[in-house]
């Protein structure tokens, strides 16, 4: 696919929408978006195969919105997703895109009460997100009527067979209107979902963000997974960890560059942003102080980057996954230029595994995965940052003048105490050599091991948690090896894990609101019975 170019405004959408996707950040349409959203404003059908990170729920819910009559007062979209979390989003999405047009999109899903959702139902909404077993349930119960709805979409369709909703989805369908828009989102295209198609599409119309192979200059690439929420706090560990003199950052969003270069400076970095909505004044300063060095990490948008003549960067931080292949392509191409290796790291969320490899397929290349550094990994590293930076100044020599002093201190104090304040001296730390490590909690007994903390996580056997799930999920949220996690003891309805003492507020904080096997848990110090 060739590099975006249109704007949202080139595709003919209503200042409504427009304004509402520029209150998100978004800058120009994303490949899916641009080749999807014409054709759906035609009326057509429309199957994209395309996965999470590319922007496929904006690529349904601008032409779903556009398409709305405000006039008339009953369900006139429906998005079937295979999860709860899913059609939160995606309600999340289509709410934010609508904001302007006022309309109305609930979720509805199993988990939550039914007669909640049956009130929100009664009181009419345009646009109803759900999992296919509660849209049943409504339809069963006469609480959803579907039978006026316009534009029906299959949101992650192969997950939806995966997880054994063919008939339930038959069943959705074959009560819509015969003449309906019928969207088919997916990442892959077993055969049950060319039948579903077949039997249920009319002409459709076949979209694909896979473009064609392309190289890349070499580059060391690697990817980190992290909860979503945690991906500041990871940045700025790995930041620690790499060495890093000059990084571009890309983000999605012009929102999501202001929060980032906030959330940075407020932890020290030397981070700026560039995005579309700084006048030329405003990017020539901060592209100055990248360029004379006073800014590390210079964080912009797709759009923003594109154009800027930028030399020797070391590295290159994909904040957010890009959106397609070729992007991917642009963004790293900014680093290991003219024969010098450069560094590209992205950041993934679990549900954006897919979209990872399918850059790694288009480009035929590994990108690793790396385990994000503790807070011990980061501390140790600050530590031989300071052993250099004195060594070097040894080599360095004119030490003349020093010498004499050291000679005059060495008389009369023991040299390894002596070495010890000078380095506490010069490591800034009158406060501590490690800035970000939060300063250990005392939690009292909790009945665990000597040197480590129990915590009560409130899920175990019945939600079919194992040992090794818990050990992933708290090294992989909380950044720390998974060897040092302590003895692990699952009940029916919750979990006790013992970790090292000076790492467990830093547990606590990672782990809380997270999920694992797909429960969100919470996370506690156990109290000594
Ligand atoms: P999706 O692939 O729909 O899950 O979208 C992934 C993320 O990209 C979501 O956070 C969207 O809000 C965001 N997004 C979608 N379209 C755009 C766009 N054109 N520009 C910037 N961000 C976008």
């Amino acid at each position: 696919m060739t590099e975006t170019k249109l704007t949202f405004r080139d595709l003919g959408l209503s200042d409504k929408v427009l304004k509402a996707l520029d209150d998100m950040g978004f800058e120009e349409p994303s490949p899916i978006q641009e080749h999807a959203i014409p054709k759906l404003l035609e009326g057509k059908d429309v199957i994209g195969q395309a996965q999470t990170g590319t922007g496929k729920t904006a690529a349904f819910a601008v032409p779903i919105i556009e398409r709305l009559d405000p006039k008339v007062r009953s369900v006139q979209a429906m998005v079937l997703c295979p999860t709860r979390e899913l059609a939160v989003q995606v309600a999340e999405e289509v709410q934010k895109i609508g904001k302007y047009a006022r309309l109305k999109a609930i979720a509805i899903y199993g988990g939550q009460s039914i007669e909640r959702q049956i009130r929100s139902l009664h009181f009419g909404v345009d646009v109803v997100i759900g999992t296919p077993g509660r849209v049943m349930d409504h339809m069963r119960r006469g609480t959803l009527n579907i039978s006026g709805v316009k534009v029906v979409v299959l949101d992650e369709a192969d997950e939806m067979l995966d997880m054994g909703f063919v008939e339930d989805i038959e069943f959705i369908l074959t009560g819509t209107p015969a003449e309906r828009q019928t969207l088919l989102f997916s990442a892959t295209m077993p055969d049950e979902i060319k039948r579903l198609a077949r039997r249920y599409m009319r002409e459709p119309v076949h979209i694909q963000v896979s473009p064609q192979q392309m190289t890349v200059p070499q580059i060391e690439q690697f990817f980190y997974e992290t909860r979503p929420a945690f991906k500041t706090e990871a940045l700025c560990r790995i930041l620690d960890m790499e060495d890093v003199d000059r990084g571009i950052c890309f983000c999605r969003t012009k929102k999501g560059v202001d929060e980032l270069v906030e959330g940075l400076q407020a932890r020290g970095y030397l981070a700026e942003g560039i995005h579309g909505d700084m006048n030329q004044a405003q990017r020539t300063r901060v592209m100055n102080r990248f360029k004379e060095g006073g800014v590390e990490l210079l964080v912009a948008t797709d759009v923003a980057a594109r154009g800027l003549d930028i030399q020797d960067v070391t590295h290159v931080f994909n904040f957010d996954i890009p959106q397609d292949p070729e992007s991917y392509v642009h963004r790293i191409g900014r680093t290991g230029r003219a024969g010098r290796t450069g560094t590209a790291i992205t950041l993934i969320s679990a549900r954006e595994f897919g979209q990872l490899r399918l850059i790694e397929r288009v480009m035929k290349t590994r990108i690793q995965r790396r385990p994000l550094p503790s807070v011990m990994d980061v501390a140790e590293k600050q530590r031989e940052q300071l052993k250099e930076k004195l060594i070097k100044v040894m080599d360095e020599g004119q030490l003349a003048m020093y010498k004499e002093m050291a000679d005059e201190l060495l008389d009369e104090y023991d040299p390894e105490l002596l070495l010890a304040a000078a380095l506490k001296m010069i490591s800034g730390d009158d406060k501590s050599a490690t800035p970000n490590q939060p300063a250990a909690v005392d939690f009292g007994d909790t009945g665990a091991e000597p040197g480590m903390v129990r915590l009560f996580i409130n899920v175990g056997r019945q939600q079919m948690i194992q040992p090794a799930d818990i050990v992933r999920s708290i090294a992989s949220q909380a950044g720390i090896p998974g060897n040092i996690i302590g003895l692990i003891n699952i009940y029916d309805r919750f979990t006790f894990v013992e970790v090292p003492k000076d790492v467990a507020q830093q547990v606590i904080q990672a782990m809380q609101e997270s999920t694992i096997k797909g429960r969100t848990i919470s996370i506690e110090p156990a109290k000594r019975r």
